[in-house]
């Protein structure tokens, strides 16, 4: 193993959320300040999608605040040349919101599209991936339906990279345990559409204390030679780039690991124990 590796290779997070979706803190500025900090060259910038109708506003931004939320970072780029910093967004797929994602994702030219499942459209009211009843469905069959969901968002081919893949696990309850063939589907799904799978860390703040996807499953992308981002789901200007040392040193075990940079949502890959000397 060789640590000084990771100085070769452009150190990016790419998923960062800004006050605007009102369950994150902080000026933009603060978020960049901090990727300068731990010496993270290039992020983007992810926050919630607007719904039109209204539907869970207070955890994302109001289709009004889209165009500052363009201007304010747009604004900072020219302030911080020496930083990538990219537009992109968290668009949640919920079953039938596909129009509604095609023609908001096509106003604007983002450089990454992050797919989230938050809500299960055949779930009941108030239930979401963060918070749902299991008393009447074994914690499997609530896995499954979270994963068919994810299944179908990927083959609609309007996002790059599936965001935080594992999120509806609870503590104690890995989804290997019960739902590995359903992982495996999802895996496949992503190989078939080429998209990335983001290595998320914000577990690793939260009670379940382990990475979004857990480190076996990005083994497992990895034999199906898919790429990964890394990404800090930070909504905390501080929360750039968490835990990225610990995992970075626990990716070093997966040499064929291949890290996924995005241009106005096209990739590129770099092996992560090949790093391009030109950096
Ligand atoms: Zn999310
Ligand atoms: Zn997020």
């Amino acid at each position: 193993m060789n640590l000084s590796l990771w100085y070769f290779l452009e150190m990016h997070d790419y998923h960062i959320h800004t006050s605007l979706c009102k369950h994150a803190e902080g000026e933009i500025e603060a978020y960049i300040e901090s990727a300068m900090d731990k010496g993270i060259t290039e992020i983007c910038f992810t926050d919630h999608i607007p719904f039109a109708d209204g539907f869970d506003s207070e955890h994302r931004m109001s289709p009004s605040d889209f165009n500052r939320y363009v201007e304010k970072i747009e604004l900072l780029r020219g302030k911080y040349r020496h930083m990538t910093i990219m537009i992109g967004i968290e668009a949640d797929y919920i079953e039938g919101n596909e129009d509604y994602l095609r023609k908001f994702l096509s106003g604007y030219p983002f450089d990454l599209v992050i797919m989230a499942i938050h809500f299960i459209k055949k779930w009941t009211d108030k239930q979401w991936v963060f918070s749902y009843e299991y008393t009447e469905q074994t914690l499997e069959h609530q896995y499954r339906d979270y994963f068919d969901a994810m299944i179908k968002g990927i083959k609609t081919g309007l996002f790059d990279v599936v965001g935080h893949l594992d999120i509806i696990k609870r503590p104690g309850y890995p989804v290997l345990n019960t739902n590995r063939t359903d992982v495996v589907s999802v895996l496949d799904a992503v190989q078939a559409a080429g998209m990335c799978i983001e290595l998320n860390t914000s577990g690793l703040r939260k009670h379940v204390n382990s990475p979004y996807p857990v480190l076996e499953i990005v083994q497992m992308g990895v034999e199906k030679g898919i790429p990964f981002v890394l990404s800090s789901d930070a909504h905390k200007p501080e929360q750039v780039g968490d835990f990225f040392d610990d995992i970075f040193n626990e990716l070093f075990r997966f040499p064929d690991l291949e890290l996924a940079q995005y241009r106005q949502r096209i990739a590129t890959h770099h092996k992560i124990a090949q790093p391009n000397l030109e950096y």
